[in-house]
Parts: structure tokens; sequence; C-alpha cells
């Protein structure tokens, strides 16, 4: 079934917002947290947002510096090539 399909990482970052937010609809809430549960990178990246949210309390993508998500895109991609060296 296609809407049970994995998610990628980027789209993942792209959902934690509306995911902490409650926007997600309950189909992409239960693909994101399966991701999330298969991945340690956005699991982390995750549990960065709920922090900032609490310091600044709100967030959106357009909160967060073009450098920092870049820099953790080259974090997942990283992470997924070392686990594909195991
Ligand atoms: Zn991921």
């Amino acid at each position: 079934m296609a809407l049970t399909k994995d998610i990628t990482c980027h789209q993942a970052v792209a959902l934690v917002s509306d995911y902490l937010e409650g926007a997600l609809s309950g189909r992409d809430r239960r693909r994101l947290e399966r991701h999330l549960e298969a991945c340690q990178a956005c699991s982390a990246y995750l549990e960065q947002m709920r922090i900032t949210i609490a310091i600044s309390g709100s967030v959106g993508p357009e909160d967060l510096p073009a450098e920092a998500l870049s820099r953790l895109l080259d974090v997942f991609e990283k992470y997924q090539q070392d686990k594909s060296n195991e």
C-alpha cells in the first residue's frame, strides 16, 4: 500500500515542525513516527526541535538558519552512509 511507504529524512525534517504543532494528519503522523523509530538522526532532530520550541515558544522551517539545516542534512547523509557500511 503506497500510503505506508517510508518517508525520507528530507521529508521527515519537513514534517517535524507540523508534527510538533499537531498540524499533521493521522496518516502523516504515523509515517513520521515510523521513520523516527528507525532513524536516530531524525529522532535527535525532533528532540532538538522540542528544546528549541520550549525555549523560543514557537518554531518553523523559516526559523531555522539555512546553514544549520544544510549541516543537519550532511549529518543525515553521513549517518546513512555509515549505516550502509556496517
Ligand atoms: Zn531520518
